[in-house]
């Protein structure tokens, strides 16, 4: 089959390797329809992570089920399903209490797994032809009739939307209150959408790329541009001076300032100045270990100034971690097929797979109008 394999740090391409097969009997294999590049796809590309070579990555996927194990009985052949990025087992400790980005079984010793990612266990990923899905019953969200028709909707379902959520979901976000949301990527941007779902009333979406920001304000969000003056000074001056209630963090331990100079933790301290005290952090982006890439010794170490003095002070609280996608995804599958949320609205390209290397790059250095890549095998 054909698929997107990882040689190094900026070096992907589409190569014929072999065929994804069912390997256990509660297996199901999965003819790939649309698989997107992610921004945690990036952490790789760039070389910050130490995925092995000959990976095939992609944690994205939606497409048709063609073949199913013995042990596999809820999920049919001819079935549309979209992948959660998470695989689980559905059976441990974490996966019962509905903390399936953290299953105990899927990747043993480590913090969860998922497909072509690096630390999450031996799964190859769906951006090729063909994938094979672990618990298959567990891991397979099966689609409505409108599958095809609504596509790049529904492939949102495997990260970007619930993980926006579940930054508001850590936050809390309640009816009538204001939002600020570091990053306007796309999980950014899906928690933008997620906060208007759950009845916010002020949304601010800091960010310095201006077309992400024209999408914040298209999801009726207020764009702040942080190369333009202090972002934390705007949404002060947006909200009295008492800050917003809620703050989400969507760009991860990536965050460079104005000079282009990498600022693990920026992020975050930014988020404690302009939440409010007593106010909740739900922080989505990720932050890793280790980071063998980064610029300083501390941030190698994946470590950081934390403004833990002022998070006291102000009696706030936080909350982290992969997303729990299966506590989210049926629920906003349904909103999708009645028309009441079009995540999809945020895709900018779709592409050939064999298009993916085009589409890594452009993604990654940020090109005006790259938003959201999709891939169709
Ligand atoms: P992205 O890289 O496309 O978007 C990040 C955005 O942050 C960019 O628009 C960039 O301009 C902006 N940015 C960078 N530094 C900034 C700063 N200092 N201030 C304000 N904005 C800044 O990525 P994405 O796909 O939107 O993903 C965002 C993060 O979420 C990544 O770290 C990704 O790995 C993570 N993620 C987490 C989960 C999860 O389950 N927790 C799932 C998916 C993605
Ligand atoms: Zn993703």
């Amino acid at each position: 089959m054909r698929a997107l394999v990882y040689h190094g740090p900026k070096n992907v391409s589409v190569d014929e390797v072999p065929d994804a097969k069912i390997e256990k009997p509660t297996d199901a294999l999965i003819k790939i329809t649309t698989t997107n590049i992610c921004g945690s796809d990036l952490h790789m590309y760039e070389g910050r992570t130490d995925v092995e070579e000959g990976k095939v990555l992609g944690h994205e996927n939606m497409g048709e089920v063609i073949e199913v194990g013995d042990g596999v009985d809820r999920v049919k052949v001819g079935d549309m399903v979209c992948l959660p990025f998470n695989i689980g087992c559905g059976f441990c400790k974490n996966c019962e209490a509905g903390r399936t980005g953290f299953c105990l079984t899927a990747n043993p010793g480590n913090a969860g797994a998922a497909y072509g990612y690096a630390d999450m266990g031996p799964y190859n990923g769906g951006q090729a032809e063909l994938l094979r899905v672990p618990y298959a019953d567990w891991n397979a969200l099966v689609l409505p009739e409108d599958a095809r028709e609504k596509e790049k909707d529904y492939v949102m379902l495997s990260d970007i939307l619930p993980t926006g959520y579940h930054g508001t979901e850590l936050a809390q976000v309640g009816i009538g209150e204001s939002v600020v949301i570091w990053g306007a990527g796309p999980v950014g941007l899906m928690a933008a959408m997620s906060a208007r779902l759950r009845g916010a009333d002020q949304v601010f979406v800091v960010d310095r790329q201006s077309d992400r920001l024209k999408l914040a304000e298209q999801l009726d969000a207020t764009p702040i541009d942080d190369s333009k003056g202090d972002a934390v000074q705007q949404i002060l001056d947006a909200t009295r001076g008492e800050g917003a209630d809620k703050g989400v963090e969507a760009v991860g331990y990536q965050a460079h300032d104005h000079e282009g100079q990498e600022r693990p933790g920026l992020t975050i301290n930014s988020l404690i100045q302009a939440v409010r005290p007593t106010g909740r952090i739900g922080v989505v982006g990720v932050f890793v270990p280790e980071d063998p890439e980064a610029e300083d010794d501390l941030a190698k170490e994946g470590k950081f100034g934390f403004d833990f003095g002022t998070f006291f002070f102000k009696g706030q609280a936080m909350g982290t971690g992969q997303c729990n996608t299966k506590q989210y995804n049926r629920q906003l599958r349904n909103l999708i097929h009645r028309g009441k949320l079009n995540p999809g609205l945020i895709v900018s390209h779709e592409l050939n797979l064999d298009q993916a290397a085009e589409g890594y790059k452009n993604f990654d250095d940020r090109l005006d109008g790259w938003t959201k890549v999709l891939l169709h095998p």
